[in-house]
């Protein structure tokens, strides 16, 4: 099948999704993950109409992105993978969204570099809602106190929360949790599922998607 077959089968499966939590139509934003696929396989899916799209590193996609913005100007483009410090600067002039705000000292360092660009990415705050030792992200109990501190210390914006739950455990309560966090925390955005359980997670209330195999099609590399 076709990239752009599949990107058709996913936005239907969204929109029955929706309907079935009885959410509005078009209040899932889907994100496409084009992490370790090339130009090639890209601009197909943004000439099918797609324009969100979603990369886990920051090199790769100031590879990628740059000649096919030019070709596209109005792409919007998400980080969705671990930010190291020294990169925060070439992340705030490429991407849209940041997703992965994980720690004080990265909130710190990306209110600089906005300030210093001028340029104001929308940001989410990854959780770990599964206290997984090797996982990026603020511990669950952290939470509320974190997007406290980015709003008052560092005068950021979180405008939402991702996820990613363990690999090998049923998402739901990841997905219950993430959500009870955000109305702790005050804030709307809750970016969970993926591929595999994208329509449990709008179920969850979801209101953006990260779905990449089901759109590109199986990865050969290995993410990041
Ligand atoms: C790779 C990745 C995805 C997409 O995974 P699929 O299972 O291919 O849909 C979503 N979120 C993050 C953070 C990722 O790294």
């Amino acid at each position: 099948m076709k990239a752009t077959d599949r990107l058709n089968q996913v936005l239907d499966d969204v929109a029955r999704a929706e309907k079935d939590a009885g959410r509005e139509p078009g209040s899932v934003t889907v994100v496409a993950v084009s992490k370790t696929f090339g130009a090639e396989a890209i601009a197909p899916v943004i000439d099918a109409g797609q324009r969100i799209f979603g990369e886990n590193r920051v090199q790769e996609a100031q590879a990628k992105w740059p000649a096919l913005r030019e070709r596209t100007p109005d792409v919007e483009l998400h980080l969705i993978g671990p930010l190291q410090s020294n990169k925060a600067g070439d992340a705030v002039a490429l991407f849209d969204v940041i997703e992965t705000v994980d720690r004080d000292k990265i909130a710190r360092v990306l209110a600089a570099e906005m300030e210093k660009q001028q340029r104001r990415p929308r940001l989410y705050v990854q959780v770990n809602t599964g206290s997984e030792p090797q996982k990026a992200g603020i511990e669950p109990t952290e939470v509320v106190r974190f997007v406290d501190a980015c709003r008052t210390d560092h005068g950021l914006t979180i405008e939402g929360l991702m996820c990613i739950p363990p690999i090998d455990e049923n998402p739901g309560p990841h997905f219950a949790l993430l959500e009870k966090l955000a109305r702790e925390a005050g804030v709307t955005g809750l970016s969970m599922g993926m591929s595999a359980d994208f329509e449990s997670a709008i179920s969850f209330g979801a209101t953006s998607i990260r779905v990449g195999s089901a759109i590109f099609g199986p990865r050969s590399k290995a993410p990041v």
